[in-house]
């Protein structure tokens, strides 16, 4: 029960309510008869310091943290375990005495499920996809064992996956190798490969049409591990399976890096069966609330996102065309709904008040599939309008070279309110730069190419949605 002296724990993350850690937690508490709770927190980015300030003043036990805060928390925490600096990412935080120390127990969660399945890394070729916070734990579990590891990821976070690289260089046996997540190095390294491991978020539900490797390329007899487990039997290992690879869930990973963290906070030895029975039975209640009440849908939109100028509105009228689907220009219909320009909405009413109205017309817009979506450049500053976009439609980034942007932008700027200041070039570089993560974080797919011909981009375009079991062309 509930009462004065129960000492709270729970999990930060955005989104966070897919996860099961609650169930399995607070079935453990309820086992030992221990006077703790468990909750989640939805956190976003921008809130997460002031979070950890509420954790230190409230007094709050411990968390976890989830996707996408493992990294961006290190320097927020007062300490940091030997094995989480190492690792560069935190998955469990303490609270001792008002000072927050960083842990990290999803490596050794990895490491006993591969344990479990027999499986022994050494001098194997291990295809390892992501580079976040978990993709960081698994590498340095990898490279610990004596793995080849070859590190695949979008090109937007390549950096990341290099300094990954780098910083698991002395603890690693061989050389590990960097690359951009493609179809062509996903079918030159698993050609010789003996385990391929998803540390992505890619076919989580909602999401869960998704998948980071086509089928094709899976080659039978190699294991196939995916972190995501949310559904357990996730898209990819679905089709491992029928290819005769050896598939294992996230689920065994997500139980021990969760027995781990209980030690840390209760000093008691976690329950592993009671955790295990807890978990699949909220996984079953969750995917029988999202077929009954919320089946899950099929991806039959597209979303084009990235900088004003960078020529979302064009591409999507020739890609709509070509897919034979309708068009929606979000900038247009916040015009019509208002029945001024833009640029007299923000001079009469304010940038806020835009943005209330897009929201809006986002919402509405994102409530049904089958249809081509030119957003404005602005509409990733609101996390919101990126889930409604995502029910429907896959989000892509068109991405393009800067000085292109500018030139365009200088022909078209007397149109375009953000720009309407003296100093506007340095004004569009800080702009740029504060939204480019954002787009990054939000696509789906990114484009590299934006500035090449309107034919170029859709013929990649077309290539790239190929992945997706609901755009057959
Ligand atoms: P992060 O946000 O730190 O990293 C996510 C990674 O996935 C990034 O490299 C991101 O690339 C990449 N990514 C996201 N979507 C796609 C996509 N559609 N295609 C290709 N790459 C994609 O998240 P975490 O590392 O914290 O979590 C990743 C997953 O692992 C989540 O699903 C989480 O639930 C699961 N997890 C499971 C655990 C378990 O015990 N089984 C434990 C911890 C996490 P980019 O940088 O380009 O956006």
């Amino acid at each position: 029960m509930i009462n004065a002296r129960t000492k709270l724990c729970g999990i930060i993350g955005n989104p966070v309510r897919h996860t099961v850690s609650p169930a399995m937690h607070n079935a453990a508490i309820a086992h030992l008869k221990i006077n703790y709770a468990y909750m989640a927190f939805e956190v976003s980015g921008a809130s997460i310091e002031t979070a950890l300030s509420g954790v230190r003043a409230l007094g709050i036990t411990g968390l976890n943290v989830t996707i996408p805060h493992k990294v961006s928390v290190l320097p927020l925490l007062d300490e940091l375990d030997p094995l989480a600096q190492n690792i560069g990412a935190v998955n469990t935080i303490v609270n001792q005495n008002g000072k927050l120390k960083g842990y990290n127990t999803d490596a050794s969660g990895f490491a006993e499920a591969l344990r479990i399945i027999g499986f022994n890394a050494k001098d194997k070729l291990v295809v390892l996809l992501g580079a976040g916070g978990t993709a960081r734990a698994i590498g340095f579990a990898l490279a610990q064992q004596g793995a080849y590891i070859s590190l695949l990821c979008r090109s937007s976070g390549l950096e990341q996956a290099k300094l990954l690289a780098q910083n698991l260089d002395h603890i690693a046996q061989h050389t590990i190798t960097t690359l951009e997540l493609n179809d062509a190095n996903l079918r030159k390294e698993l050609s010789h490969a003996k385990l391929l491991v998803n540390a992505t978020s890619a076919g989580m539900a909602p999401n869960d049409t998704e998948t980071p490797c086509p089928a094709e390329l899976l080659e039978p007899g190699m294991a196939v591990f995916d972190v995501v487990y949310t559904p357990l039997n996730t898209r990819l290992l679905k089709e491992a399976h029928a290819k005769s690879c050896l598939t294992v869930s996230g689920l065994d990973m997500l139980i021990h890096q969760g027995a781990q963290a209980f030690k840390l906070w209760t000093g008691q030895d976690a329950p592993i069966d009671v955790m295990r029975r807890a978990a699949i039975a909220e996984l079953k209640l969750c995917s029988a609330k999202e077929t009954t009440v919320k089946p899950a849908a099929p991806k039959t939109a597209v979303a084009l996102i990235g900088f004003m100028g960078a020529g979302k509105s064009s591409v999507g009228r020739a890609l709509a065309r070509k897919m034979g689907k309708a068009f929606v220009d979000i900038d247009r219909r916040v015009e019509k709904s208002a029945g001024k320009s833009i640029s007299r909405i923000f001079s009469e009413n304010g940038e806020s008040a835009f943005r209330a109205i897009e929201k809006e017309i986002t919402r509405t817009v994102s409530s049904s599939g089958k249809k081509v979506i030119a957003c404005g450049g602005g509409v990733v500053l609101d996390a919101e309008n990126i889930t409604h976009l995502k029910r429907y439609a896959v989000v892509i980034y068109i991405k393009s070279d800067p000085s292109i942007i500018m030139k365009r932008l200088a022909i078209s700027r007397s149109r375009r309110p953000l720009l309407a200041q003296e100093n506007w070039v340095s004004h569009i570089n800080t702009l740029m730069s504060a939204r480019e993560p954002l787009y990054a974080k939000a696509a789906d797919i990114t484009i590299e190419n934006g500035d090449a011909d309107i034919d170029s981009a859709i013929a990649l375009i077309m290539q790239k949605l190929g992945r997706y079991e609901s755009f057959n062309f």
